[in-house]
């Protein structure tokens, strides 16, 4: 027995601390039953019509108890081909942000998008694929847990804040989502369009890593 124990044991506390540890244990067991589930059911998901044209749906990458969650809008070619979100150019940039910050996307950083399956032709998501898809990002939230999440882009930021305004207004603040803190910021993808916005970008991300220092 270790002295943690005797003293606990002294004290008459040990049936406390183990119940508190086997409250922990099964917490951890509903997690991993969660993700489990989660990972069944989205690849089998024909919820909405997109299911159709995917080659594959793309829950989502990295460390699945990170504090950090960053989450775009939907999938494009290149992640439905390989089912991991932000491949490509937008995924370098979007590994280049989070170096900037001294975050790499498999260390306490999780990725996702809204959507689990890419609109053809890359379109805007409908509000009815939105609505069908949102259960799957919201129960991959409650299973991550994070501090922070990071929306990216327009459609994101509008879904998770149930709003209409422009990422021009709803940056540089801090928003709540499902009770957790909420940073809006630019999609990576319309950043390798807008170069000059990529400071503004920058300022979101101190604003961020400044945030989670707080938290
Ligand atoms: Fe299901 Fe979401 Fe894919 Fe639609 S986009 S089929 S709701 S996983």
């Amino acid at each position: 027995m270790t002295r943690r124990h005797e003293i606990l044991k002294e004290m008459g506390l040990t049936p406390v601390w183990r119940l508190r540890n086997e409250k922990k244990e099964m917490e951890e067991v509903k997690e991993e039953t969660g993700w489990i589930e989660l990972k069944r059911i989205v690849p089998a998901c024909t919820a909405c019509g997109l299911h159709k044209t995917r080659t594959q749906t793309v829950l989502g990458v990295g460390d699945e108890q990170a504090d950090w969650l960053f989450i775009g809008e939907a999938p494009g070619a290149e992640e439905d081909r390989l089912g991991e979100p932000f491949v490509g150019q937008a995924g370098k940039l979007l590994d280049n942000m989070l170096a900037a910050i001294g975050l790499k996307r498999d260390e306490n950083v999780y990725i996702c998008n809204v959507l689990k399956c890419r609109p053809p032709g890359n379109r805007n998501p409908e509000p009815e694929e939105v609505a069908k898809c949102s259960p799957h990002l919201m129960k991959q939230i409650a299973l991550i847990q994070p501090k922070l999440i990071i929306a990216m882009g327009r459609f994101a930021a509008q879904t998770l804040l149930n709003s209409d305004a422009s990422i021009a207004s709803l940056r540089g603040r801090l928003h709540q989502y499902a009770g957790l803190p909420l940073i809006v910021t630019y999609h990576p993808a319309y950043l390798l369009r807008n170069l000059p916005d990529k400071v503004k970008a920058w300022q979101d991300l101190v604003f961020a890593r400044r945030t989670m220092q707080s938290l």
